[in-house]
């Protein structure tokens, strides 16, 4: 990309400074020259740092990115002298604005995050605070011990913002809160100095001075802490003064001692930056064993959890609800269908999830004998799903985490909105209290849907607001009338997510105006500068202020004239109904691609590490410009005129692009399903039609049409791949690196020779027919492949056409997807290029024929974005028979058509490790590929455990993008392979094979290869 046009940060402090904003230049000029942090101050930066997982926006003035703590406390130094406040940051994932500021965003998330110490014989452990809770627990995880406070963001929310918010996970009933599992921690106050937060008893200095300050008014206080403070576990809301006078179900201490580290958590950011805790490990469950308890009625369930709590003598770890709609929608979602599945007994209302654990499976086994029993007893005899295994759990848990992210991803305006969604009520009262809001929820026009901390009378559940439109005043009216009932079921109105703008207006009203203005005097006492998050807990705004809301009064999508077809998005809901009106019918000025911008809620799953392919660029940068939602956020501000007037051709937002490999894991895995790999299409479209192509654009993006007459010259062209001097001139003029060998060019390639296999005729009206699609890069540079793939097929019995324009034969004849043109932004050819691929396509879709291909990001181009082109029913028809070489063999084995095949092949010899191209995980298609290989005798293939190969396409051969790419590769995809010298390597993908080879100096291979090679020749 041209780097000339993209603002450099040092650019634009100097802007700043130069502006009328004096105060931002100078803070981030001090920044700049006081530490090695990254000082963040363009519109694109604050803009990315300017919301959370909450309805809020606030614009910070700029954002911080510190290498170590001591760096924190030279910011907050800087902080003080100019007056500036601070917001402090983990992974951002916070729901009810915590995270959203006017001032210094400092964000701990990408080097504060080191395991300082582990104590295992204590149980132990002293962390930084933008460690992640899976990171930390990864590291447990040998020594038998977790922290077992696992709250469902637990691959990205940081020890520190669980801190700050006093979270809790789904085994509360058995661990209690944060609060309940911090023994300590090193605070750094707003003056300046660092208090060192633990045992009332023990401490000295400042902290005593700060302990015995808040003693004084916890026993002022005590009538009214008596009076007003909910009785319950899940109580979030204000400053823990009760630390003094305990209130909660479980007492904070087990010996009854007063931590002053206690009045740190959930203090939201306000009180001091804490620098470090310690925390208090648990033993790792030896056995678990789930119970799935079928409800037909949603209030049989919400009544026999306060039975169901009375279990498991001490080894009952969790009740967590999940709704029909959750059901329903999990049953929508192709991840999520399988596994919701094993747990449905008929047709429940709410299924509850009942876990208990200890020692080992037998032990647990009469509990879950109990639950059967008690729910027979409760008249619903047949009810319980029994998983004694480990796998069906731990999937259907990953289902339940996803719940909130399941929901969120209804399309159209009207959004389950977060703002009275974990009130806490006793169990007793929970089945009253659910009819009754449902009843409030029906009133206003909506519905929600309830699922969660059943064990703790801590439901969640999300009204559906349009927050452009009515949203606001609806969510004050609901807020309004479920505070009475929370009033009346004498429970916490904040019980998980905390206070942020959302619901710091109701501490008051909860707890009393006394015991507000004691939250008063503690801030002032320990924050007397008010820097540290200001307005938030004390002197909050009010939660319907739409001046603080993403969508708020001036939010306005710009007209644009979109590339590709986002009509799916565009559409309204019926916010009880959830159904939504026809593709297209949404007013979104910009067609659909606002609206599917907009799915993004900020919930940062783009930020785990585990599983999954999403998002390889975050996971070498660990940066929110490279992250699914930095990019999402990136592309909705620019599409509503918040970072300039040139929308999409605005050079922050291909910055934001630049590191995206187009993999599709977000597309799959973000559990809205936001597809970047499409938007960076449309967006890399707009700007370049504003900026131009440059040579290595039209080099790589026509390929497909000169391949033809370029392997002619294979002999020259390949000069370049054995002189370093020519692969540094071919650098020079296109920014393809000298470092990577470029694909080899062959003169005599699969569609030089004579067309192989069977005529179009002979196919139609063969009665085992199939069509081979041979993309560009099979064809021309490894036509070994394709040769393998037909010659496969053909000893499996079936008649071979390769797919061909009508007119042209041999080369000429070849026929391409359009992703490289795709992939440079160059839509209207990449159209010509599927248009003419359907219509060839078309008759053998017609007459019902596979079509199989064999790179997967050519083939599956038709079942993705060939069907957003503008193509219409015959790219549908094509697309219901395009399937990948491995797909289509999976499927006829299972339809036991393969054995003559199955007979023909010789056992394997060697190990066989796998890697998915990203297309094809996308898609879900990996089992497949395992299917095939073990059609071989004594196969045994090990799937490597992979994000994108680094290579994607294009990306890796570029020099600007080298060592990303290389970095993307070494995170496992290499180290595996490496690991097993001997192993046979299959990746399908073309620059995987490249990636491979290139990296670890080991030839993969294509599965239709393998295949071939273990072809028991006659
Ligand atoms: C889909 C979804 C599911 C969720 N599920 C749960 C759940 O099961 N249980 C639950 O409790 N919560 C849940 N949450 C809320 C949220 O994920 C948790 O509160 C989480 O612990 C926040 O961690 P974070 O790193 O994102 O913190 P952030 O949001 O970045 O920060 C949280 C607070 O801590 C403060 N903070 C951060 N670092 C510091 C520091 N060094 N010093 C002082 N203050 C600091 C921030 O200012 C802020 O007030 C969920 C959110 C989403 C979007
Ligand atoms: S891109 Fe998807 S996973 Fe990432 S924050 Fe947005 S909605 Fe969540
Ligand atoms: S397509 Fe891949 S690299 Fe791009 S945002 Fe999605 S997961 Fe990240």
């Amino acid at each position: 990309m041209n780097n000339a046009i993209l603002s450099t940060p040092e650019k634009t402090y100097e802007n700043i400074s130069h502006a009328s904003n004096e105060v931002a230049g100078r803070l981030a000029a001090r920044l700049a020259q006081e530490t090695q942090g990254e000082v963040l101050f363009t519109s694109a930066d604050r803009g990315r740092y300017a919301t959370d997982a909450s309805i809020y926006q606030v614009i910070p003035l700029g954002v911080f990115v510190p290498r170590d703590s001591q760096e924190v406390s030279i910011a907050m130094d800087i902080c003080r002298d100019l007056g500036v406040p601070i917001v402090p940051r983990g992974g951002g994932t916070s729901q009810c604005g915590q995270t959203t500021g006017a001032g210094l965003v400092i964000d701990h998330s990408k080097y504060v995050r080191n395991v300082l110490h582990i104590d295992s014989e204590k149980r132990t452990a002293v962390v930084e605070p933008g460690l992640v809770l899976d990171h930390l627990n990864a590291q447990l995880k040998s020594k038998g011990l977790w922290f077992p406070v696992d709250v469902s963001t637990s691959a990205q929310a940081t020890l520190g913002g669980m801190a700050g918010n006093n979270s809790c996970g789904s085994r509360s009933i058995a661990y209690g809160n944060m609060v309940h599992n911090v023994l300590g921690a090193t605070a750094r106050m707003s003056d300046g100095s660092v208090m060192q937060l633990g045992r009332f008893e023990q401490s000295t200095g400042r902290a005593k001075a700060v302990g015995e300050f808040v003693q004084q008014l916890a026993k002022q206080l005590q009538p009214e802490i008596d009076a007003h403070w909910p009785k319950v576990l899940r109580r979030v809301a204000g400053y823990n003064l009760d630390i003094f006078c305990n209130q909660n179900e479980r007492p904070y201490t087990t010996d009854g001692s007063v931590n002053l580290a206690h009045l740190l958590v959930g203090s939201e950011g306000t009180l001091a930056m804490t620098q470090s805790l310690t925390l208090q490990l648990a033993e790792l469950p030896r056995a678990k064993v789930l119970g799935v308890v079928n409800f037909p009625t949603f209030y049989q369930a919400m009544d026999a959890a306060q039975h169901i709590v009375k279990l498991g003598s001490g080894t009952l770890t969790a009740v967590e609800l999940v709704d029909r709609t959750m059901i329903d929608l999990s049953l929508q979602n192709p991840a999520f269908a399988p596994t919701i599945r094993t747990a449905l007994t008929g047709d429940p209302e709410a299924i509850l999830l009942v876990e208990f654990a200890g020692a080992d499976k037998e032990s647990l086994k009469p509990h879950m004998r109990q639950l059967v029993e008690l729910m027979g007893d409760l008249g619903l005899p047949n009810c319980v799903v029994e998983m004694i295994d480990d796998a069906p759990q731990k999937n259907l848990w990953e289902v339940r985490k996803a719940g909130l992210n399941i929901m969120m991803s209804l399309k159209g305006d009207g959004k389950p909105v977060s703002f009275i969604e974990d009130c806490a009520v006793p169990l007793v009262h929970l089945a009253e209290y659910t009819n009754a809001l449902t009843e409030v929820f029906k009133r206003h026009g909506t519905k929600g849907t309830w699922y969660a901390h059943a064990s703790v009378g801590t439901l969640h559940v999300r009204p559906i607001l349009d927050m452009r439109r009515d949203g606001a005043k609806k969510m004050r009216q609901i807020g309004e009338e479920a505070s009475e009932l929370v009033r009346k079921f004498k429970g916490a109105y904040s019980g998980e997510h905390g206070d942020g703008l959302c619901r710091g207006e109701w501490i008051e009203w909860q707890f009393g105006s006394r015991i507000n203005d004691a939250f008063k005097q503690i801030k002032q006492h320990l924050d007397p500068l008010n820097l540290l998050s200001p307005q938030r807990i004390i002197d909050p705004p009010k939660m319907d202020d739409t001046r603080l809301m993403r969508y708020g009064n001036n939010y306005q999508v710009i007209h644009i004239k979109t590339a590709l077809d986002w009509s799916a998005w565009n559409v309204h809901n019926d916010p009880v109904t959830e159904q939504t009106t026809a593709p297209g019918t949404g007013e979104d000025p910009s067609h659909g691609l606002a609206k599917a911008v907009e799915m993004c809620n900020n919930n940062g799953t783009c930020r785990k590490f585990d599983a999954g392919t999403m998002c390889p660029s975050y996971r070498v940068t660990r940066d929110e410009k490279h992250l699914t939602r930095g990019r999402a956020n990136t592309l909705r501000l620019a599409l509503t005129g918040q970072l300039g007037t040139e929308g999409l051709a605005n050079p922050d937002v291909m910055e934001a692009l630049d590191l995206c490999v187009g993999c599709k894991g977000c597309k799959r895995d973000c559990p809205t399903g936001v597809d970047m790999a499409r938007m960076k299409i449309e967006a890399t479209h707009h700007f370049k039609a504003h900026y131009g192509f440059t040579l290595k654009d039209k080099l790589i993006a026509y390929l497909p049409r000169y391949a033809p007459w370029a392997a002619k010259f294979a002999s020259i062209l390949n000069l370049r791949n054995q002189f370093p001097w020519l692969a540094k001139v071919a650098e020079s003029m296109t920014g393809l690196s000298a470092q990577r060998s470029w694909p080899t060019w062959q003169s005599d390639h699969f569609f030089s020779k004579q067309q192989p296999g069977v005529s179009k005729q002979e196919v139609l009206q063969s009665t085992k027919p199939v069509v081979l699609f041979v993309d560009t890069f099979n064809g021309f540079f490894e036509s070994s492949n394709a040769t393998a793939a037909l010659g496969v097929l053909q000893a499996a019995g079936y008649s071979v056409h390769i797919a061909s324009k009508d007119a042209p034969s041999g080369s000429q004849g070849h026929l391409c997807c359009g992703r490289t043109f795709l992939a440079n932004g160059m839509v209207e050819q990449a159209r010509q290029q599927a248009h003419e691929l359907v219509n060839a396509l078309l008759p053998f879709a017609q007459k019902g024929i596979a079509i199989v291909g064999l790179e997967p990001s050519c083939l599956l181009t038709l079942r993705d974005e060939a069907l957003v082109l503008g193509l219409g029913a015959s790219a549908e028809l094509v697309s219901q028979h395009a399937v990948l070489f491995e797909e289509f063999l999976a499927s006829e084995h299972k339809a036991g058509k393969l054995e003559v095949l199955k007979q023909n092949l010789k056992p394997a010899e060697k190990d066989i490790l796998l890697h998915g191209h990203c297309h094809q995980k996308a898609f879900g298609l990996m089992p497949s590929v395992l299917d095939v290989i073990q059609l071989i005798p004594q196969a045994k293939p090990q799937l490597i455990e992979s994000s994108c190969c680094g290579m994607a396409g294009s990306f890796g051969y570029e020099a600007s993008h080298l060592d990303v790419s290389m970095q993307m590769a070494e995170l496992s995809l290499l180290p595996a392979i490496r690991h097993q010298p001997d192993a046979i390597v299959v990746a399908d993908g073309t620059s995987c094979r490249h990636q491979i080879a290139d990296g670890a100096a080991r030839e993969a291979i294509h599965v239709a290869q393998l295949l071939s090679d273990h072809l028991l020749r006659h």
